[in-house]
C-alpha cells in the first residue's frame, strides 16, 4: 500500500485529489489529511479514506474537529506546527495543495523525509524555488508538477533532452476580464473576477487568473521547475483552455498537451507516474470543438506579466517578494480597499522599492531568509495598499 498524504485536501486540488484516491481506497493508506475552516468535510474526508491524522490550520476550530470524529480512532490536531509535524510523517507521495506561501514549509519537510511531492502549490516554487529543489536533490526526493501547465511540459518532455528544447509556450485563458474594455477594469468587482470561464477552481486562483497574476507565478514556476531561460518561456492566450502548454524543439516541432480543463488529469499523472491509468475525465471531441484560438498577451491589460519578468530575471528573494505583495494585494482587492487594476501597482511599488535596498540578492537561499522577506514584503504591500486606498 502506498503511504499518501494530502495538504489542503478540503481545497478544489484537494478534492480532485480525494476523489482519484476514494476509487482504489485499497492502494492507499491515507496518513494526514490538512485543511482549514472547512471542519466538516475534513472530518467526512477522514472518515471515508480512513486517515490516521486530520489537521485544521486554525487552532480554534480543533474543538469541533475533535468532536466530529470522537470514537473513530483517528488523531487531531491544529494548527501551522502541527500541518508542519504531520509532513514529517514518513510518506510515499504528498500533494501540497496548500494555498498560498503556507504550503512552503510543509512541502519541505515532505521532501526531507523522502516523500514524491506531488507540487500544486505553486507559490512554493515562486518563493523558494532554489531552496525546494536544492532540499529535493540532498533528500533524494523528487517534485513533480501539479499545475495543468507545467505537468503539460513535463509529459512533452518525456524521453526528450532538455538541451534541445528551443521555447516553452504556457497558455492563459485570459480570466473574467479578457474582453472587457480596458477602461472598465478600474471597476471590476471581487465578484465579477471570481468567475472564471472555463476553469472550476479556488476564489483567489480565480481572481489571480483574471488579473494574470496566477500566469505570472506560472512563467516564474516554469523556470524554476526546468530551468528554462526567460527568453525560452511565452505566454499565449487560448480562450478554450484545452492546449495546456507547448514545448518547441530545435527542429521546429512543437509539442502540444490537449485536453479538458480538469485537474484531475494532471493530479492522476503525478499520482500514478510513470504509469497512465484510466482516469476518470471527460475525453476530448475535437469535431465539436472546431476551432482553438491563440493571441499574445495585452501588456496593458496584464502588467502582472511583466512584472513576472522582471522577477526571472532577479531570482534570488525577488519571488518571495512579488508573491508575498501579490497576496496582500489581493487581501486587500478582496476587501474591496483597493481596486483591481490597482494590484499590480502595489505589487510594482514593493518589489521596485526592495530591489533599490538590494533586498532580493541572495546566493544560498534558506527558509528564515524567505520567512522573513515574505513577512517584510507583507507589511510593504499593506502600507502601498492604504496609500492607494486613501488617495483614491
Ligand atoms: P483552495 O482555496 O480551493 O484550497 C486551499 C486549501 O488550503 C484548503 O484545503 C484550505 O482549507 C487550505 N488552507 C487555506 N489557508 C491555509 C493556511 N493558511 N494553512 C494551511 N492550509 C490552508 O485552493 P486551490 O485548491 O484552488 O489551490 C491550491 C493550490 O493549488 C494553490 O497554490 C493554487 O495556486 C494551486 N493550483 C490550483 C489549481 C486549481 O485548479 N484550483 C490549478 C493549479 C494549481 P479550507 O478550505 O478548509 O479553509
Amino acid at each position: 500500500m502506498r503511504r499518501i498524504s494530502i495538504f489542503g485536501s478540503t481545497g478544489s486540488i484537494g478534492e480532485s485529489t480525494v476523489d482519484l484516491i476514494a476509487r482504489a481506497p485499497e492502494e492507499y493508506d491515507v496518513l494526514a489529511l490538512t485543511g482549514g475552516r472547512n471542519i466538516a468535510r475534513l472530518a467526512e474526508q477522514a472518515v471515508a479514506l480512513n486517515a490516521k491524522l486530520v489537521v485544521t490550520c486554525f487552532p480554534e476550530y480543533r474543538q469541533e474537529l475533535a468532536e466530529l470524529l470522537s470514537g473513530t480512532g483517528i488523531e487531531v490536531a491544529a494548527g501551522p506546527k502541527a500541518i508542519a509535524e504531520a509532513a514529517e510523517r514518513p510518506a510515499d507521495w504528498v500533494m501540497s495543495a496548500i494555498v498560498g506561501s503556507a504550503g512552503l514549509v510543509p512541502g519541505l519537510k515532505a521532501l526531507e523525509q523522502g516523500a514524491v511531492l506531488a507540487l500544486a502549490n505553486k507559490e512554493s516554487l515562486v518563493c523558494a524555488g532554489e531552496l525546494l529543489m536544492r532540499t529535493a536533490h540532498a533528500h533524494g526526493s523528487d517534485v513533480l508538477p501539479v499545475d495543468s501547465e507545467h505537468s503539460a511540459v513535463w509529459q512533452a518532455l518525456v524521453g526528450e533532452e532538455i538541451s534541445e528544447v528551443e521555447r516553452v509556450i504556457i497558455t492563459a485563458s485570459g480570466g473574467a476580464f479578457r474582453d472587457w474594455p480596458l477602461e472598465d477594469l478600474p471597476k471590476a468587482t471581487p465578484e465579477q473576477a471570481s468567475t472564471h470561464p472555463n476553469w472550476d477552481m479556488g476564489q483567489r486562483i480565480t481572481v489571480d487568473s483574471a488579473s494574470m497574476f496566477n500566469k505570472s507565478l506560472e512563467l516564474i514556476e516554469t523556470r524554476e521547475f526546468f530551468g528554462f531561460l526567460p527568453e525560452q518561456i511565452e505566454v499565449l492566450v487560448h480562450p478554450q483552455s484545452l492546449v495546456h502548454a507547448m514545448v518547441g524543439f530545435k527542429d521546429g516541432a512543437l509539442m502540444a498537451h490537449v485536453g479538458p480543463p480538469d485537474m484531475r488529469h494532471a493530479i492522476g499523472y503525478a499520482l500514478h507516474y510513470p504509469e497512465r491509468r484510466d482516469l476518470p475525465v471527460d475525453r476530448l471531441d475535437l469535431a465539436k470543438v472546431g476551432t482553438l484560438e491563440f493571441r499574445a498577451p495585452c501588456d496593458a491589460r496584464w502588467p502582472a506579466l511583466r512584472l513576472a519578468r522582471e522577477v526571472m530575471e532577479i531570482r534570488g528573494l525577488s519571488g518571495a517578494v512579488f508573491n508575498a505583495a501579490k497576496e496582500q494585494a489581493l487581501d486587500a482587492f478582496l476587501a474591496r480597499e483597493i481596486r483591481f487594476t490597482d494590484m499590480a501597482a502595489v505589487v510594482e511599488e514593493v518589489l521596485h522599492a526592495m530591489d533599490r535596498e538590494n533586498a532580493l540578492k541572495c546566493d544560498r537561499m534558506r527558509l528564515e531568509d524567505v520567512i522573513e522577506t515574505d513577512h517584510v514584503a507583507r507589511i510593504r504591500a499593506a502600507e502601498a495598499a492604504s496609500r492607494i486606498n486613501m488617495d483614491a
